[in-house]
């Protein structure tokens, strides 16, 4: 069957002004197939961003699960939780191992969460944790691994974490609405000792590979987000390093750059077609002796439909004195 311009001119005559513009110049019946075709796609959506700072649910936030929820630590997340699942994509840093092996290497604050800790971050809406940060080899390469497993067991994506280098810098992308979102994490803090290699498991540091990797994912994906853990601790600004870093990070094709490390906020600049949050500071960490380290930002950020930034949003959320964050 084929339809002449007429008929097709008909058909879209309900239409308004602008659709039937565009519809103008048909080319026959090749069009309307096409357009029978595209039927079937759904109408392309915004997607809905959601990055947190460091989550750490050990040390005194563990003995307040134990305390006042008896150990359930869904009890962390109940007041944040409908703001994370909102959601489409929701990425934290998760600072230090999640696991029940390994033995602590001694640092002078050693982390390991509970494998229940995890369930409950999987619960919350957690889609992807950052690895690569200075307390993820607290309790060893044995427990990293295990850390890994846990977390692509719970279908969450390790970031900047693998069991070799290929795998932490090939971390498969997140499809969301018709567009690929990747992940790269780096630690400019270490622990060096825990570098991924070809033949060994371990994290990504920001080093002389640094913009050649995300150039390289750049090319592979449509948008790519870029986790930093750097800076100094304590700190309400960003250093010259840290915009280095982060500026080239955007030069060499990522959207968005997330920090954290600080355990305080830091700026959130455009930067080019890009956004840099320099530091998140903490999402739940228990360091109950200053204002400043008992909130962080949350950063909403808006992807339209052609990979670009729309909006994006800060949240201050608060932590209460049981290490529960909330919207301020
Ligand atoms: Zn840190």
């Amino acid at each position: 069957m084929s339809l002449s311009i007429k008929a097709v001119q008909y058909a879209y005559r309900d239409l308004p002004v602008s659709q039937a513009r565009v519809k103008e110049k048909p080319r026959e019946s090749a069009f309307v197939f096409k357009n029978r075709e595209q039927k079937k796609i759904k109408p392309r959506k915004d997607t809905l961003l959601l990055f947190t700072g460091d989550i750490m649910l050990d040390r005194a936030v563990r003995k307040s699960v134990k305390k006042n929820a008896s150990g359930d630590f869904s009890f962390l997340f109940q007041k944040i939780k409908p703001a994370v699942q909102k959601a489409d994509i929701a990425f934290g840093n998760l600072e230090g191992p999640v696991s029940d092996v390994g033995s602590d290497i001694g640092n002078l604050y050693s982390f390991r969460m509970p494998p229940e800790a995890l369930e409950a971050i999987k619960d919350a809406g957690f889609d992807a944790l950052s690895l690569a940060n200075n307390h993820t080899g607290d309790w060893g390469r044995v427990a990293f691994e295990d850390t890994l497993l846990r977390l692509n067991t719970a279908g969450i994506l390790p970031v900047g974490g693998g069991y070799n280098e290929n795998n932490a810098v090939n971390s498969k992308p997140i499809s969301k609405n018709g567009l690929r979102f990747s992940f790269l994490g780096f630690s400019d803090v270490g622990p060096k000792w825990l570098k991924a290699s070809k033949n060994r498991s371990g994290i990504l540091i920001a080093d002389g590979s640094f913009a050649k990797t995300i150039k390289k994912m750049a090319k592979k994906t449509d948008v790519l987000i870029i986790s930093i853990h750097f800076g100094e601790e304590y700190k309400k600004f960003s250093n010259k390093r840290q915009q280095m870093l982060a500026k080239s990070a955007i030069d060499n094709g990522a959207k968005i750059v997330i920090g954290h490390h600080p355990h305080v906020t830091q700026e959130v600049e455009k930067y080019k077609d890009g956004i840099i949050a320099y530091s998140l500071g903490n999402f739940i960490f228990d360091q109950n002796f200053s204002k400043e380290t008992m909130r962080g930002l949350m950063l909403e950020v808006v992807i339209s439909p052609d990979g670009k930034i729309k909006s994006f949003k800060k949240r201050m959320v608060k932590m209460n004195e049981f290490f529960q964050p909330e919207l301020q």
